[in-house]
Formats: C-alpha cells, structure tokens, sequence
C-alpha cells in the first residue's frame, strides 16, 4: 500500500475494537513469580487475598495460563465512549526532524482523566459492583488514576476513597477537584485517618508522601471497611490485562495497513501501559511469530530497570501488602522531590520484570530535562500537550529517529502517548524558567534502601 493511503490518524471502527483481552503470561515459558504472603513467605491464595482485593479480579491476577478473558458487555459500552483512540502517524514531528523513521503513537489522552488509567478503572469498578460492594478505596500520586478511578464510580454508583500524596494534594488542587466532581472523597496521604497514617507521621514528621504510603493507608481501609476492597492502577496482572486493549487496538490498526513496527517504545512506572501496549507483540515474540524492539523508558531519578534489583520487596511503604517479586528500588525508596516527571514508583510489574530478566526487553532512563525537551520539541510539531510520563517515551522515540537520520534506516517506530499534561504546568513552567534539573540518585543511596530487601529463600 503506497504511503499516501495511511490516514495522519488510523482509527478502528467500532466493531472491530477489542473483545477480548489478552493474557501475555499465557504465552511465557517463564512465568511471572506468584505474589507471596508477607508473614509465611508462602504464595498467596486466593483466600487470603479476598478481603483486600475483587473476588473476579483475584481470578484474572493468579490466572498464568488463559489466554483471552472476555471483556463484559458493560465494560464494553463504556470503552465505546472514548475507545478506539486513534493509532496517529507523526508526520509534522517526522518532517521537523528530517528522519526517515515513520514514527506513530498510539493516543490515550482523549478522555477526561487525560490518561491510559481508564481502560482498567473502568473493569475493576465493573467487578467491584458486580460483586455487591458498596465501594473500593485507592491511592493516587499525580491524580490520574484518581480521576480515572472516580470516573469509574460514578458511572457504576460505586463509593470512592482516595489516598491522595500530601505533595500532589497540595500542589495539584484542580485534579483534586476533578475527583470529587466525579463523587470521590479525597483525602492528603499521609493521614490521621489510619493507623498506618499515624505511624508513619510520627516517624517522618512533615512528610509529604509518598505512594507507598498512600497504598498502605487505602489497604487499611478497604480491610477495616464493611462492603469495600482495594483497587490498584498499575504493577498487577490484572491491570496490565485490561491495558492489553492498547496493545490490540495498535496491532489491529497497524495490521490494517500492514505496517510492521521496528520499535516499540513505552514509558514504564508500575508497567502498566507499556505491559498493554507490548503485550499482543510480545506474545508473537514469545510465540517466535515475529520480533521487535522493546524499550521501557524510566526517569534517571527513578530507575528501577536500569539500576534495581529483581527481587521480592513490598509494595507499599507501610509493608502490609503481599510481597511481589519484581525489579525494585526497595520500597523505602523515594524520588528526590525535585523530580517533576512522575513515573515515581519504587518498584514493577512482576511480568514486565520476568520478561526483561528473560532478555525480551531493553530499558533506558532518561534525565527530565531531556524528557521536557522532547516534550515541547513533540508539542510544537504535533500539537498536543504531553504528559510528563509519556514524555519520556517520546524522548526515546525522538532519540531513535535521529539514529536513523544519522543511518538512513527507514524504521517504524510505535510509542505510546499514555496522556496529557494539563494538571502539570507547573512541572512545565519550572522548565521554562530554567529552574528543572536533574537530580541522579547515588550508587550509595540506592543502595541503602536495596539493602533493607526482605530476605526470602
Ligand atoms: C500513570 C501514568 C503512567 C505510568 O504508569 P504505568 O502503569 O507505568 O503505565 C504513564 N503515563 C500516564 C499519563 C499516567 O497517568
């Protein structure tokens, strides 16, 4: 097909969307390490997992071996109100750089909570409700899953509560208020509110928080609350199997127009939009079908690929929750506050970890001035504003395009776009007056947190 003919935008019609999703640990020789009980060290059961988690939700976490999970009816209708997103060839940002890479992005930002979080949010809220609950409890760091989760409740009638990092309590108001237009009660974490909360502000008085500990605080509550569980947006099975409507929906359109993509390219936090986004390609690797280039992109100053270790840790700072296996920087691990470019967690996705440690994937960390960079230099060119976490994966796109300015490949290049940056203007504004850099963590400082990982045999 002559090049003229690909749409700037592919998007898919309506049927042919996703019904099912795709399972990636279906096709690993290696599977991904079983979560362990914190106290026995022995592998969760599905039983002692219930009182936090969704009773269906369980199942699709401890499921290694079906490949396809139908996706309900009801998930499906809601999908349709901002799904397909478009699959978009980035011709202006292509002819700015003289490349002769073809570079698209798969967008994930034209929804309200401005993020790829919906696509999950929106299933786990689904089997809540169908299990009669009354509400789920979370933790968001930025906001987005927050925003998406609250979303989510309002449209099934559930209850929402919010652990919301002290830092981005404070200084993302508006994100705040988004929440709770949707319903949701949103409270600064660490908090009074819990017991863990008080603990860990007697111990670190005037702390602004940290994803850990609003993990921490939001499991209390769901355990001590009649009618509630807990829900997570990224880092487990679950979630990367509902993102897998990404990856299917890039495949679909890219098949469409039979285009075979060199590289794939997705920033990495918990794992979960890069999980999806890879997943259908990943299975054909796995499948030996095809290859591709895989490439997670962290942040210099949070690097848990690049320079963590596979291990198990716990997922929370209060560490009440199971222990999962997993590339980690220790959970006590914090990035320095000066970093603004989100994608702050402390640990990964169990599959993504087993998968790199098994070579099917490469990792790269970025500094965010590079990232910001990329960020305005894929604006100007593309218009649409970038969130700070997709940026890094742009700025890895951009990077790979120019080796090929520099070789004269014509590589196809896919990354995702997980979404936009509105509610991070003042992360944008620190890098227009100059004021952004980049703090790189020590070898020593890491490593006074990697050496507190609990021992397991
Ligand atoms: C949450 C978020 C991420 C990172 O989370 P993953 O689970 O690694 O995908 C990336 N981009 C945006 C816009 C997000 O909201």
């Amino acid at each position: 097909m002559s090049e003229q003919k690909i749409p700037y935008k592919i998007y898919l019609e309506e049927s042919e969307m996703p019904k099912a999703w795709y399972n990636v640990r279906a096709d690993m020789k290696n599977k991904p390490a079983p979560l362990l009980n914190p106290g026995t060290h022995q592998p969760m059961k599905p039983e002692e997992l219930a009182p936090v988690f969704c009773e269906e939700l369980i199942k699709q976490e401890l499921d290694n071996d079906t490949a396809y999970f139908d996706i309900p009816k009801e998930i499906l209708d809601y999908y349709k109100t901002f799904r397909p997103s478009p699959l978009v060839r980035a011709y202006n940002l292509e002819k700015k750089l003289g490349t002769p890479a073809k570079i698209y992005y798969k967008f994930e930002g034209n929804n309200t909570s401005g993020s790829h979080k919906l696509n999950s949010a929106i299933a786990q809220a689904y089997y809540a409700k169908k299990q009669g609950l009354k509400g789920v409890t979370t933790e968001t760091g930025a906001g987005q899953w927050g925003t998406a989760l609250s979303m989510a409740c309002a449209y099934f009638g559930l209850d929402c509560k919010v652990f919301m990092v002290k830092v981005s309590y404070e200084q993302k108001p508006f994100r705040r208020e988004v929440m709770r237009t949707y319903g949701a009660d949103v409270t600064p974490s660490p908090s009074e509110t819990t017991q863990i909360g008080k603990k860990i502000l007697a111990e670190y008085p005037g702390t602004t928080g940290s994803l850990g500990c609003a993990i921490s605080e939001a499991v209390e509550v769901a355990t001590s609350t009649e009618g509630y569980r807990y829900v997570l947006g990224s880092v487990l099975n679950q979630v990367l199997l509902h993102q897998s409507v990404i990856g299917l929906e890039t495949k679909a359109a890219l098949d469409k127009y039979n285009i075979k993509p060199d590289i794939i390219i997705g920033c990495a936090g918990g794992g979960s939009n890069l999980g999806g986004l890879v997943s259908p390609f990943m299975g054909e690797k796995l499948r030996g079908e095809a290859d591709y280039r895989i490439i997670a992109v962290e942040p210099s100053s949070c690097p848990s690929f690049t320079r963590g270790k596979y291990a198990y840790d716990f997922c929370d700072t209060g560490m009440v929750c199971p222990l999962a296996k997993m590339y980690t920087l220790g959970s006590g691990f914090i990035p320095a506050p000066n970093h603004a470019g989100g994608l702050r967690y402390h640990g990964m996705s169990s599959i993504l970890s087993q998968l790199y440690d098994d070579g099917y994937m490469e990792a790269v960390s970025v500094p965010q001035v590079k990232v910001f960079e990329a960020a305005e230099e894929f604006a100007r060119a593309e218009g649409i504003l970038p969130a700070p976490e997709s940026s890094h994966a742009i700025r890895v796109a951009i990077d790979e395009a120019l080796k090929c300015k520099e070789t004269g490949e014509e590589k196809t290049i896919v990354f995702g776009l997980t979404g936009t940056g509105y509610f991070d203007m003042v992360a944008y504004e620190k890098y227009h007056d100059g004021k952004m850099d980049d703090y790189v963590p020590s070898d020593e400082e890491l490593e006074k947190y990697m050496s507190k990982l609990p021992k397991i045999d």
